[in-house]
């Protein structure tokens, strides 16, 4: 009985997997749904291919690079095309361009110019005193001022997290704002001093190999999932419910429902790298004040609309996308330019927009149906990019609880959370509920997990 159990086979489940086999492992991955890689889910219809979760990761993560060899895909990792350099920000009536360097950004009317001083003046904030857990919002005012915080910021956040910045932790979201903070007092001087260290130690490649290139597959992050379950072969039970799990006989009982089957496994280790709720339920006859820390991570809603539209019939647009910061009462988060960035996501010059509805900010407009939530993007496409053409293909994807929200507080539930698990030996939690929500974080964790258990 040496085998971990390893309960969900989102990206989390599958590169634990990976990374306990090639440690001389043995596992069992049980998932519960029919297919493998949770919130990846590359679709292809029409000569289209369309995310309905994640669309990329930053090609910068060695252990994502890793598990991409490993699985024989990393030659089919695709860049960003050069044409999506650009980034734009809806704000004051109109899409601007996001300033490249601070020179572009002072001469730019991305702010104010009030605004824009007051981000300058960052350079005399004082440090905040002690280690208070602090709101991202109240963080970016100390240091930016209150527009830029609610433009610029806010626009970040909400393409990472599609949180409220006042609920949010920098400690947890941003860890590496509070670390500039904490060694160096003000941000720009921080990340001027960063940016000169890291100039003289730069790898083959320059800075962008350093910022890492954003990045897909060929075949959409599905690939990587693919590639995966192969690769475990038949250590991969899909269809495969855990409802519960006990302790005995020095491992753990796993209660699993396989396709309408009741079964039990023995395992030595079990993890869950299944979204805190579902933890949350697995945890609470075992142990319930662990259970209702996990059940305290909140979760915000998303909406993924995507609009596709002929060749000809609309502008292919430039840049990544753009993204709209709450101040500006939209209904739209922001749209990935998802033909510009990965022009063979769309066969023969077709124009894609995969647009981002709800989030903390606007909860209630996820609950739409599938028709009004394309009805609203394109209505917002056109104010917002006008876009008038009617598009030929259009689908929307509802995730009820999308994108875990890391609030104040979260830093410390999480060290609460492992303490906890001490009282189960034997038992662990992943996945993108506690330290970080990233493709690149799920993979990187899931790495370290590997190589504890090992
Ligand atoms: C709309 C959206 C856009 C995003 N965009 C990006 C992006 O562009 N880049 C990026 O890096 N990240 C992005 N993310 C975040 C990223 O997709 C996730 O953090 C990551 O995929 C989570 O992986 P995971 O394995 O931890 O969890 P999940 O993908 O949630 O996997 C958990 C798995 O557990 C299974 N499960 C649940 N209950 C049980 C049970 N009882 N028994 C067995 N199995 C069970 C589920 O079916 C699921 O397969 C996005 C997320 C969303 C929702």
């Amino acid at each position: 009985m040496t085998v971990v159990a390893i309960v969900g086979g989102g990206i989390t489940g599958l590169a634990l997997a990976y990374r306990l086999r090639s440690r001389g492992k043995d596992v069992v991955l049980l998932e519960g749904e029919t297919r493998l890689g949770g919130n990846i889910q590359t679709r292809r219809r029409d000569g289209l291919l369309t995310e309905a979760g994640p669309n990329s990761f930053l090609d910068k993560e060695p252990a994502t690079r890793e598990l991409a060899a490993a699985v024989g895909v990393e030659d089919r990792i695709r860049a960003a095309d050069p044409a999506a350099k650009a980034r734009y920000l809806y704000t004051r009536g109109r899409l601007r361009a996001v300033p490249a360097s601070p020179p572009a950004f002072l001469k730019s009317d991305i702010l104010p110019l009030g605004a824009r001083l007051r981000v300058v003046a960052e350079l005399f904030t004082g440090r905040v005193s002690g280690e208070v857990d602090e709101s991202l919002g109240a963080f970016g005012r100390r240091h930016l001022g209150t527009t830029a915080t609610a433009t610029l910021l806010d626009a970040v956040q909400t393409g990472i997290y599609a949180g409220d910045m006042e609920a949010l932790s920098v400690g947890a979201t941003f860890p590496q704002l509070t670390k500039l903070e904490r060694e160096h007092r003000s941000l720009i001087l921080g990340a001027i001093r960063t940016q000169g260290a890291q100039r003289k130690a730069l790898p083959a490649g320059g800075p962008a190999k350093l910022r890492g290139a954003l990045s897909t597959f060929d075949g959409g992050l599905q690939t990587l999932v693919d590639g995966l379950a192969t690769m475990l072969g038949p250590a991969v039970h899909t269809g495969a419910k855990v409802e519960g799990l006990q302790p005995g006989h020095g491992g753990w009982r796993v209660s699993v429902r396989e396709h309408g089957r009741q079964a039990e496994l023995m395992a030595s280790r079990v993890v869950l790298a299944t979204p805190a709720y579902v933890t949350a339920g697995l945890l609470r006859p075992l142990d319930e004040p662990l259970s209702a820390l996990v059940e305290g991570i909140a979760y915000a809603p998303i909406a993924v609309v995507h609009l596709a539209y002929a060749p000809g019939s609309t502008p292919a647009p430039d840049g990544f996308g753009f993204l709209v910061p709450g101040l500006e009462k939209r209904r739209l988060l922001g749209a990935i330019h998802a033909s510009t960035v990965f022009p063979f996501r769309a066969e023969g010059g077709h124009v894609l927009y995969t647009c981002m509805v709800g989030g903390a900010r606007r909860p209630d407009l996820v609950k739409l149906d599938e028709e009004a939530l394309v009805t609203l993007a394109r209505e917002e496409l056109k104010e917002l990019a006008g876009v008038t053409a009617s598009p030929v293909f259009a689908e929307a994807i509802r995730w009820p609880r999308g994108i875990p929200q890391y609030n104040v507080g979260h830093l410390e539930r999480v060290a609460s959370i492992d303490a906890a698990l001490a009282r189960l030996p034997g038992l662990h939690l992943a996945g993108n509920a506690y330290k970080g929500v990233g493709i690149n974080d799920c993979i990187r964790n899931a790495f370290a997990l590997g190589d504890m258990l090992a």
